[in-house]
């Protein structure tokens, strides 16, 4: 017995009900027969000239490089695009879309996080004039059909063997890394082949690069060419730590300036200390107002922000440096440190960055970050 849409093989899972068996393990998405015949979803024909396309910077030769091969893969292959943070990922695959659509071809862009999807929504509405893009996400459901989808990874339950070419961003962001009703539910959403696109790929996925189902392609290089900043690290008590980052912030004082830390409770700790002297804003999971902070953040030409891991990824600071206050927590893992790290020097303006690590205990994660990124830098 195998779930048809989560495709759970676990008996534990399956309950007989009144009209049979049906899966427990993806109920939230509503109650599933396991002896249902379905039928693929069917979706409207993609429309006339959808596929053509203008990108707002072009690409450069290395970005389109990898673009031509990845869409050259696709037909026959699974593809996982590693690129490091700010390399561009969405224009990446945009001529791998192009080719689908020119074909008919159904495509969704699947991410975790419901905020990137109405953000991309924007981006490749601009990118694909004629094409209807539409986004469907909580809170935005009442239409789920067009040339191009744009959903979270929970809503690719409504789209049963729907896609020829199924984009998964960020693959192993939260809540979609680990979930295997949602990875089930991707597999069965696809009839085509995926394309990952991720600087920190986990380890389901190069396992299967290693098996060889799947292809890899790497760009380590932004577009404006320059290294990607590597992390200085700093081990000190916390005290001592705490007037590091105080002269950290002084000297960075004309950019924007994010300061990772590992809890709620510390993020309010160290926006009470700090904001007596200086105006600063804080974001984490508990932020209700988290958009209008970020907003205001961004319109300041040098603010500075406390976040917690809620800012990782997908937000875009231009010209950003970076601190990460306690990076030998727990809670931070390499690909978290990398992603935090990836929000600097992504600007041609200031295309260095600085980045630093504070470390109260030596921690292995920090000293694997900064290894990788001097590893895709060389
Ligand atoms: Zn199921």
């Amino acid at each position: 017995m195998q779930c048809p849409r989560c495709l759970n093989k676990d008996k534990e899972y399956f309950y007989k009900g009144s009209r049979g068996w049906y899966c427990r393990r993806c109920i939230s998405f509503g109650r599933i027969m396991l002896e249902e015949d379905r039928e693929p979803v069917s979706l409207t024909p993609i429309s006339e000239g959808s596929e053509e396309y203008t990108l707002q910077y072009p690409l450069t030769k290395a970005q389109a490089e990898i673009a031509v091969q990845c869409a050259n893969l696709i037909d026959g292959s699974d593809v996982l695009l590693h690129c490091v943070c700010g390399a561009g990922k969405t224009e990446l695959v945009v001529l791998s879309i192009a080719k689908m659509l020119k074909e008919k071809k159904k495509v969704c862009f699947a991410i975790p996080r419901r905020q990137v999807v109405l953000e991309l929504k924007e981006r490749l509405t601009q990118y694909f004039p004629k094409a209807k893009v539409i986004a469907v996400c909580g809170g935005h459901t009442s239409e789920t059909d067009g040339d191009l989808i744009i959903c979270t990874t929970h809503q690719l339950y409504r789209y049963y063997r729907a896609f020829d070419l199924l984009i998964l961003d960020e693959p192993d962001a939260f809540p979609y890394r680990g979930s295997e009703v949602l990875h089930g539910i991707a597999e069965t959403a696809c009839r085509g082949h995926r394309i990952f696109l991720t600087a920190t790929p986990d380890d389901t996925l190069l396992e299967e690069v290693r098996e060889g189902t799947m292809i890899h392609l790497t760009l380590n290089r932004r577009p404006h060419g320059k290294p990607l900043p590597v992390p200085r690290i700093i081990s000190a008590p916390v005290w001592v730590l705490f007037v590091v980052l105080c002269g950290w912030i002084r000297r960075h004082a004309s950019h924007p300036r994010m300061i990772f830390v590992p809890t709620i409770a510390s993020a309010r700790f160290l926006h009470r200390l700090l904001s007596f002297r200086l105006p600063c804003y804080i974001c984490t999971g508990k932020s209700t107002d988290r958009d209008e902070v970020i907003r205001k953040f961004r319109a300041e030409e040098a603010g500075i922000i406390i976040a917690t891991t809620v800012l990782e990824r997908g937000v875009t600071i231009p010209g950003a440096d970076i601190c990460v206050f306690l990076a030998d927590h727990g809670v931070f893992d390499r690909a978290s440190l990398i992603q935090m790290t990836g929000r600097a020097g992504r600007s041609f303006d200031h295309p260095e960055g600085d980045v630093l690590f504070l470390c109260s205990q030596k921690s292995e994660a920090p000293l694997r970050c900064a290894e990788e990124i001097r590893e895709a830098n060389a």
